[in-house]
């Protein structure tokens, strides 16, 4: 079960094997995971042989212990088999949207309505459902219910049985009652296995009424099968999306999920509970880091993304060295926010190359500068407006009060914030005069 790997990431993590043993045995043990979760046995390979290409191919970034960099590897991997960057776009692109969900019989469709209905509503949304299902005994009774306890309207014809007519007048009663979001629940076919008819009859009634957007609802507890039929309604309707239900009940959810994403498709929900509030945007970044274990994961990531900004940041450094432009308090901003991502200061110091650029004479004044002071400057640079960080010079005493009384500090702290800005400036400028004489005598450009 997916579960087991958070479980495997504490024990890596925390325990005492060494690197290469722990590397080992926590690839075994997500591959059993993976595969008791049914994810496909082909896709479980390709993906372990992903993580140790990468792990022989890359070097670990500086700020990252090895066991840490190893861990934010299988995050990324994990995340790219279960849809990667992917993150869907739930809001409705027009008014009135129509959605239409589709799936076989059993698979959650109704239910599923129902807490659309109830999500949109919420996010402040006219919402109307239509019971447009005629194959199903009491299957308008078994959405108005669901419709009256989260107080949506429900269309129904309960004695007509040709669905697409029903399904035509509940969106043309809801589009002249102004209602926003129009979700029409359809009958299913039988089981797994009868795809083609399922589709066949999808097209129907989406000729009909012509839907903004169709869901194909899926049962995760049919595992990997979940590809065929993924992939046969991805391929046949361009405004699909995908919804797994019962993620809760079932050890298969893993492979359902890996299954859909692998063949392209758009997982925008996930079903956990038989409760009306269990749906969830489907992320598979935030996906993943649950299965991983969110404060572990988080801590690595934060890390990471601090170093990328940093290195943003150093980049822009550089340039101003050589080029034109000027450090405005924003880039020092960026860069001091960067570095408390990272970690405790001394330890992030010993990491990072070239950090002499900002603060040209390195450890022992950067030292002094201090984690407290480095919270005090931000919290000064908070409270400055976007044109003072960009112009620091029309910052006068007034502002310096104001910026002061902001962030609880006393003014000369922010008077010493701006000196040492000024300094910074100073020099670069400096540095810019010095390379410059320096191409000149060497004959350079
Ligand atoms: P339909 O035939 O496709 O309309 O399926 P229904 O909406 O009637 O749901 C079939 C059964 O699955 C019902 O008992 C639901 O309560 C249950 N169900 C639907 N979604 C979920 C889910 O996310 N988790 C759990 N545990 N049960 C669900
Ligand atoms: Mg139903």
């Amino acid at each position: 079960m997916l579960e087991n790997i958070k479980d495997a990431v504490r024990k890596f993590l925390t325990g005492s094997t060494p690197y290469e043993k722990a590397v080992d045995e926590f690839i075994k043990d997500l591959q059993k995971s993976l595969i008791s979760s049914d994810v496909n046995v082909k896709l479980v390979f390709s993906l372990t042989s992903k993580i140790r290409e990468r792990l022989t191919k890359e070097k670990p970034p500086s700020i990252l212990e090895r066991k840490e960099w190893f861990i934010s590897i299988v995050y990324d991997e994990l995340s790219k088999l279960f849809g990667g960057d992917n993150e869907p776009s739930v809001n409705p692109t027009k008014i009135p949207y129509i959605i239409m969900l589709v799936g076989v019989q059993g698979s959650g469709k109704t239910t599923t309505a129902a807490k659309l209905a109830f999500f949109y509503k919420k996010k402040g949304y006219k919402v109307g459902l239509v019971a447009a299902d005629t194959y199903r005994p009491a299957a308008y009774d078994q959405l108005a219910q669901l419709g009256s306890q989260i107080d949506v309207p429900v269309y129904g014809e309960p004695n007509n049985t040709n669905s697409i007519e029903i399904a035509q007048h509940g969106v043309s009663t809801f589009i002249k009652n102004k209602i926003d979001i129009i979700i029409v629940d359809t009958a299913g076919r039988h089981g797994y296995g009868e795809e083609t008819k399922l589709l066949e009859e999808m097209k129907e009634i989406y000729e009909a009424i012509r839907p903004d957007e169709v869901i194909l609802v899926i049962d995760a507890s049919i595992g990997q099968k979940a590809y065929d039929l993924a992939l046969r309604f991805h391929q046949a309707s361009p405004i699909g999306a995908i919804i797994i239900t019962k993620m809760d009940g079932t050890a298969k959810g893993g492979g359902a999920l890996s299954a859909v994403a692998a063949t392209g498709a758009t997982i925008k929900f996930i079903g956990t509970g038989e409760k009306i509030d269990e749906l969830e945007v489907f992320n598979p970044k935030r996906y993943v880091a649950r299965i991983l274990g969110m404060g572990d994961i988080e801590t690595i990531l934060d890390k990471v993304r601090g170093l990328e900004e940093y290195e943003k940041v150093q980049k822009k450094m550089e340039d101003l060295m050589t080029g034109k432009g000027k450090l405005t308090l924003k880039d020092v901003y960026d860069q001091l926010v960067a570095l408390r991502k990272m970690g405790p200061l001394s330890k992030v110091l010993q990491h990072i190359p070239g950090l002499g650029v900002l603060l040209p004479t390195p450890t022992e004044e950067q030292l002094k500068l201090g984690e407290e002071k480095i919270k005090r400057w931000i919290a000064a640079l908070n409270s400055m407006t976007y044109k003072e960080l960009e112009n620091p010079s029309i910052i006068d005493k007034s502002r310096m009060r104001r910026i002061a009384e902001g962030a609880g500090l006393e003014i000369d702290e922010v008077r010493e914030l701006l000196e040492w800005y000024n300094n910074m400036n100073k020099l670069l400028k400096m540095v810019k005069r010095r390379r410059s004489d320096i191409e000149k005598l060497f004959g350079g450009k």
